[in-house]
């Protein structure tokens, strides 16, 4: 699937379907593993993001990158995409015209990278991908199941880091949400639970056993 999504990243990367495409610097398409288990989809690219051609680089990216690395995972072991592709001037909101436009290139992604879990970060990426249009605030933390690019897939929907970056509670939560990322990749491993070891019984106590006959040498 890997060539298909490199083609489609270069077929992407001339869109004009929204008027954002006379003010990006580039198309900022995706980056990580295509055959990632683990997608994350946030809201568009900013600033650093329109410079770079890479998602998430700035400080969002910075705190994703440090709360991946918590879950012993990096940004190569997942991917990476948004709603928008293409910068919102001033990084204003995304306009529900623009989302309608580029919601396609998100869902060819999906198919393409066929990932078991997408986790979505914030409000924009939620409501798109769940369908519905309850908010962040009540549904962070609670996987769904859903049918996304044709597969079953489990959506987390997840508080942005953008936001918990400015809000130490939110940050917390987001890091417990974070936590049960490997269960539910079925990444955690069962520790067995310690052996009691076996009580020393005392010298006297010990039970009599059956004394074998000494075994004769057999010198003849
Ligand atoms: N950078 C991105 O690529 N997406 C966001 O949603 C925020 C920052």
């Amino acid at each position: 699937m890997s060539d298909l999504l490199l083609q489609y990243e270069e077929a992407t990367s001339t869109c004009t379907r929204c008027p954002l495409a006379a003010t990006r610097t580039q198309v900022v398409f995706g980056s990580g593993d295509p055959n990632a288990e683990l997608l994350f989809v946030g809201e568009a690219p900013g600033f650093h993001e329109d410079k770079n051609g890479v998602p998430f680089v700035g400080q969002a990216g910075k705190l994703l990158e440090t709360l991946l690395n918590g879950i012993g995972l990096s940004r190569t072991d997942v991917y990476i995409a948004n709603v928008l592709k293409c910068r919102p001037p001033g990084n204003r909101d995304p306009q529900p015209e623009e989302i309608e436009a580029c919601e396609s290139h998100l869902f060819r992604q999906i198919e393409l990278i066929r990932p078991t879990l997408v986790a979505t970060l914030g409000n924009f990426a939620t409501k798109l991908l769940s369908g519905r249009p309850t908010g962040i605030t009540r549904v962070h933390g609670v996987p769904q199941q859903v049918t996304l690019g044709g597969n079953e897939v489990t959506l987390y929907p997840l508080y942005h880091p953008a936001a918990a970056l400015y809000t130490r509670s939110m940050l917390s939560v987001l890091e417990e949400d974070f936590r049960r990322i490997p269960e539910l990749l079925g990444l955690t491993t069962v520790v067995p639970e310690p052996v009691e070891p076996e009580p020393e019984l005392e010298p006297e106590l010990e039970p009599e056993r059956p004394r074998e006959p000494a075994v004769q040498l057999g010198l003849f």
